[in-house]
C-alpha cells in the first residue's frame, strides 16, 4: 500500500515524501482508513511503529477543511503523559502540517510558565497538545473553549493509567463536545484499557499491530530474586564471572547508582565504566568507543543513556533494578543480541517488584523464568505464580493494588511529567527518567552498606 492510496490531502503527502517515508507502516495502513472514515480507534501499538503519524495525519486531513464553528480553541487535542512525548507529537504535527495553511500547534505542559501558556491560549488554536494535570488547570480558569474540537487522541493511554491521570483525562474530555472522535493508542489492550474506553469512545474500531515478541526470540530472559542489595551484588558479582560474557551492560534506576556502582565494580578489577545522562558528551563518545572497542567490559547504564547502543559484543543485559515501564525493558534488553545473535537478560528483582513484573510480561507475552545459583538462593520466596504479583492480576487484584503500592510508595513512577492520581486516587509526582527511586546502591563484596542514595540525583 502507498501513502497516496490513503486519500491524504496532497500537501500532507508533499510532507509525507519529503520525511523520507515511503510506505505506510502497518498502523498507518490499518488506522488512517478508518480515522478518515470517522470512526472512533483503540489502537496497541508502541513507540517506534509509527503510531504518531497514524493519528497525526488524518488529524491535518481533518483540519485541512475549515470549520463553520467560531472559536479559537483547539479543533484537535492529544493528550500525553510525559512532556517529552508531547514534545515529540507537536514537532511530528508540524513537520506533517507545514504545507498546510495557518496550522497552529500548541503545548501545554507542566513545569512551564503560565504567562507564556496564557498568551498561547489567547491565540487561535489548531492542535493542541498537552499533559493532562496542566491542561485541566487552564480549563477550570477558563481559558480553553472546547466548542470546535473534533478529535481527542489519548495517546499512551495505559501509561496514563499507571501514572494516574485518568481521572484528569476523563474530566477533559467531559468538557469536550460529545460530538467529538476519539482515538486511544497503548502499548496493550487489557481489561483496564477497555474500561477507560467504555467511558470515553464510540464503537470503537480494535487496531493490533504485532507485538514486539519476536524481537526478543534470540534472548534469553532470567530472572533472580535477591533479598537486599547484598544479595544483587553477589549475583551481579556471579553473573559477571561468567566466562560466555563477552561484554554487558547493566542497567539501575538513577544516575548516581550507575555511578556509584560503576566505580565499586572498578574497585573490584572489573573493566567497568559508567554511562548517564549527567555525563558531558564528550565523556559519553569516549565511553562509548571504549565500549565499541572492548576496553569496557561492564558498562553501567540508565535507561536514557543506553538507548540506541548497538554493540555486537554485548553478550548479557542486566537488570540491577528493574524498569519502571515495560517498553524500557525491551528497550533494555534488545542491547544483547544484535545482529541474530543470541543473548542473555539477567533481571534481578525483590519480592516488591511483582506488579512492575507482572507489567513487563504482560507487555512482552512472555514469562521470564525464574532461575537461582546455589548458594545465592532468596531467602524469602516470591508468591506463586498465578496466586499474587506474577500472574496476570484479575480486575479485582488490579484495581487493589497500584502501581505506587505494588512495590514502594515514591513519587518518581515515571518520566518526566507533571503530579497526577494513580489508580487509588493519590497524587504523585513523576520526575525524571534518569532519576527514578530511591535506594541503596553502595555495598562492598561483603554485602556491607556503605553509603545511601537520596530521592533524587539531580
Ligand atoms: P512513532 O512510533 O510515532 O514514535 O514513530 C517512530 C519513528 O518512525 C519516527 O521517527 C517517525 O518519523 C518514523 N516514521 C513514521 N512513519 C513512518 C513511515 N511510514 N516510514 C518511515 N518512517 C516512519
Amino acid at each position: 500500500m502507498s501513502f497516496e492510496e490513503l486519500n491524504l490531502n496532497p500537501s500532507i503527502l508533499r510532507a509525507i515524501q519529503e520525511a523520507g517515508y515511503t510506505t505506510p507502516t502497518p498502523i498507518q495502513q490499518q488506522a488512517v482508513p478508518e480515522l478518515i472514515a470517522g470512526h472512533d480507534i483503540m489502537a496497541s501499538a508502541q513507540t517506534g511503529t509509527g503510531k504518531t503519524a497514524a493519528f497525526m495525519l488524518p488529524a491535518l486531513h481533518a483540519l485541512a477543511t475549515p470549520t463553520q464553528i467560531r472559536s479559537r480553541g483547539p479543533r484537535v487535542l492529544v493528550l500525553t503523559p510525559t512532556r517529552e512525548l508531547a514534545l515529540q507529537v507537536s514537532e511530528a504535527a508540524k513537520k506533517y502540517g507545514k504545507y498546510l495553511p495557518r496550522i497552529n500547534v500548541v503545548s501545554i505542559l507542566g513545569g512551564m510558565p503560565y504567562p507564556l501558556q496564557n498568551k498561547l491560549l489567547s491565540q487561535p488554536v489548531d492542535i493542541l497538545v498537552a499533559t493532562p494535570g496542566r491542561l485541566i488547570d487552564h480549563i477550570q480558569r477558563g481559558r480553553i473553549d472546547f466548542k470546535r474540537l473534533q478529535m481527542l487522541v489519548l495517546d499512551e493511554a495505559d501509561r496514563m493509567l499507571d501514572m494516574g491521570f485518568i481521572e484528569d483525562v476523563e474530566t477533559i474530555a467531559a468538557a469536550t463536545p460529545a460530538t467529538r472522535q476519539t482515538l486511544l493508542f497503548s502499548a496493550t489492550l487489557d481489561n483496564a484499557i477497555d474500561r477507560v474506553a467504555a467511558k470515553l469512545l464510540k464503537t470503537p474500531k480494535r487496531i493490533q499491530v504485532s507485538s514486539p515478541k519476536s524481537k526478543l526470540d534470540n534472548i534469553e530472559q532470567r530472572l533472580h530474586y535477591a533479598d537486599d542489595m547484598s544479595h544483587k551484588n553477589r549475583l551481579l558479582n556471579h553473573v559477571l564471572r561468567d566466562e560466555t560474557l563477552k561484554q554487558a551492560i547493566v542497567f539501575t534506576a538513577t544516575k548516581r547508582d550507575a555511578d556509584s556502582l560503576a566505580d565499586n565494580l572498578y574497585a573490584q578489577g572489573y573493566a567497568a565504566a559508567a554511562l548517564h545522562g549527567d555525563m558531558n558528551q564528550r565523556e559519553r563518545t569516549r565511553t562509548l568507543t571504549r565500549l565499541r572497542n572492548g576496553g569496557l567490559r561492564v558498562l553501567v547504564a540508565t535507561d536514557v543513556a543506553a538507548r540506541g547502543i548497538d554493540v555486537a559484543d554485548i553478550t548479557h543485559v542486566i537488570n540491577f533494578d528493574l524498569p519502571k515501564f515495560a517498553e524500557d525493558y525491551v528497550h533494555r534488553i534488545g542491547r544483547t543480541g544484535r545482529a541474530g545473535a543470541a543473548g542473555i537478560a539477567v533481571s534481578f528483582a525483590s519480592v516488591k517488584d511483582g506488579m512492575n513484573l507482572t507489567k513487563i510480561e504482560r507487555y512482552t507475552g512472555q514469562r521470564i523464568a525464574s532461575h537461582t545459583i546455589p548458594g545465592l538462593e532468596p531467602r524469602i520466596k516470591p508468591r506463586s505464580p498465578g496466586n499474587g504479583p506474577r500472574g496476570t492480576p484479575n480486575v479485582t487484584q488490579r484495581r487493589k493494588r497500584s502501581p505506587f503500592a505494588g512495590h514502594d510508595s515514591r513519587p518518581g513512577f515515571g518520566a518526566t511529567g507533571e503530579s497526577g492520581r494513580n489508580r487509588n486516587g493519590q497524587r504523585g509526582r513523576s520526575i525524571d527518567a534518569d532519576n527514578r527511586g530511591n535506594s541503596f546502591r553502595n555495598s562492598n563484596s561483603n554485602g556491607n552498606r556503605t553509603g545511601y542514595q537520596a530521592a533524587r540525583s539531580k
